[in-house]
C-alpha cells in the first residue's frame, strides 16, 4: 500500500468527467481474489468507485456470451493512438482497433443494446452474478456529468454511424455508454467478477475457453491505453484500467487483483494502481511469461 500511495502522489485525478474530479486523491483500495476462492483486501476496499473503462471488459464479455463472433465487428489489434481518437477511426475507415478503445467499446455497447434492449443492465447483471451477488450500482451524477460534455464520444459515434457500424440511435447509444461507464463497485467486487478470466471452471454461460484466452490476449496488448507494452514488460499480466483510477490484472490459473487509486499517470493509468500491482506481481511471482 505504501508503494501505491507513494506513486499516486505523482499522478492527477481525472478532470475529463467533472463529477470525478471531486474524488479524493488519497483513496486507495486493493483486493486479490484467488481461484481457490480466497479474497484478501485492504484499504478502501469496501468503497464503491467509478469503474469507467473497466466496464468495457464486462460489456465485451456480456456480448461475447451472446455472440462469440463479435470480434469481427470490434477488432483485436493494439494501437498507439489515444483511446478516444477520432482521427484513428477516420483513418481506419470507421473500423475500431479493439474493444478497449472508445470506438470499439461503443460498437460493443451498441450490439449489446440491440441484443438485450439494455446494455447497462446486461453489464451490471454480469458483474453482480460473477461477483457472487455483490453490490453494483450506476452513479447517475457521473453519467450525466459525462453526457453533458461528451463531444468526443459523440464524434466517434457519428463516424461509426456514417460507416454503417451502428444499429441503435446515437443519442440512445451515448446515454447507455455513459451509464455503463458510470457503474460503481468496490475492488473486491471487480476482482471477484473477473475471476472467470483466471479460472476455467468459472466460465460464464455461453463463453468458450478460447474466448477467455482471447479476452486475456487483448487485455495484455490493449488494456492499458498506450502503455500496454510497458505494463507487459513491468508487470507481465493482462490488465485493464479506467480513468476512475481502477486497475484490474489477471493471472490465469491463479487469480485476479484489483486496485483503486484515483490519480492517473501520463498514460491515463492509475499511478498508484500500477505501482501496487507491479510490486504485488514481483512478490508473488505472478506473470504470464
Ligand atoms: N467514460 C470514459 C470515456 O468514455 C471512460 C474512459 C476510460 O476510463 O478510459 O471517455
Amino acid at each position: 500500500m505504501t508503494v501505491g500511495a507513494g506513486a499516486a502522489e505523482h499522478g492527477r485525478v481525472t478532470a475529463q468527467i467533472p463529477a470525478l474530479a471531486q474524488v479524493p486523491a488519497s483513496c486507495f483500495g486493493i483486493a486479490v481474489a484467488t481461484v481457490e476462492g480466497q479474497i484478501v483486501h485492504a484499504g478502501d476496499s469496501t468503497t464503491e468507485f467509478s469503474i469507467q473503462s473497466l466496464s468495457k471488459l464486462f460489456a465485451l464479455t456480456a456480448l461475447l456470451q451472446q455472440d462469440p463472433s463479435a470480434w469481427s465487428h470490434v477488432g483485436w489489434h493494439p494501437t498507439n493512438a489515444h483511446f478516444n481518437s477520432v482521427a484513428e477511426l477516420e483513418r481506419s475507415g470507421g473500423r475500431p482497433a479493439n474493444p478497449f478503445v472508445n470506438a470499439g467499446a461503443l460498437v460493443v455497447t451498441d450490439r449489446l443494446l440491440e441484443r438485450t434492449g439494455d446494455a447497462v443492465a446486461a453489464t451490471v447483471d454480469l458483474i453482480r452474478r460473477e461477483s457472487g451477488g455483490r453490490r453494483v450500482s450506476v452513479d447517475e451524477d457521473v453519467a450525466v456529468s459525462e453526457m453533458i460534455a461528451d463531444h468526443r464520444n459523440s464524434a466517434l459515434a457519428h463516424v461509426l454511424a456514417e460507416h454503417g457500424r451502428l444499429s441503435c440511435g446515437i443519442e440512445r447509444l451515448l446515454a447507455q455508454y455513459c451509464h455503463q461507464c458510470a457503474i460503481t463497485a468496490d475492488v473486491q467486487t471487480v476482482a471477484r467478477a473477473a475471476l472467470f478470466l483466471a479460472d476455467r471452471r468459472r466460465l460464464p454461460s455461453g463463453l468458450a475457453p478460447a474466448t477467455v484466452r482471447r479476452i486475456n490476449a487483448v487485455l495484455l496488448t490493449s488494456g492499458m491505453y498506450g502503455a500496454a507494452g510497458d505494463i507487459a514488460y513491468r508487470v507481465g499480466l493482462p490488465a485493464k484500467s479506467g480513468i476512475g483510477g481502477g486497475v484490474l490484472a489477471v493471472m490465469p490459473g491463479r487469480g485476479t487483483v484489483c486496485v483503486w487509486s484515483p490519480p492517473l499517470d501520463a498514460d491515463g493509468n492509475s499511478a498508484g494502481g500500477v505501482a501496487a500491482i507491479e510490486r504485488f506481481a514481483e512478490l508473488t511471482e505472478w506473470s504470464v511469461f
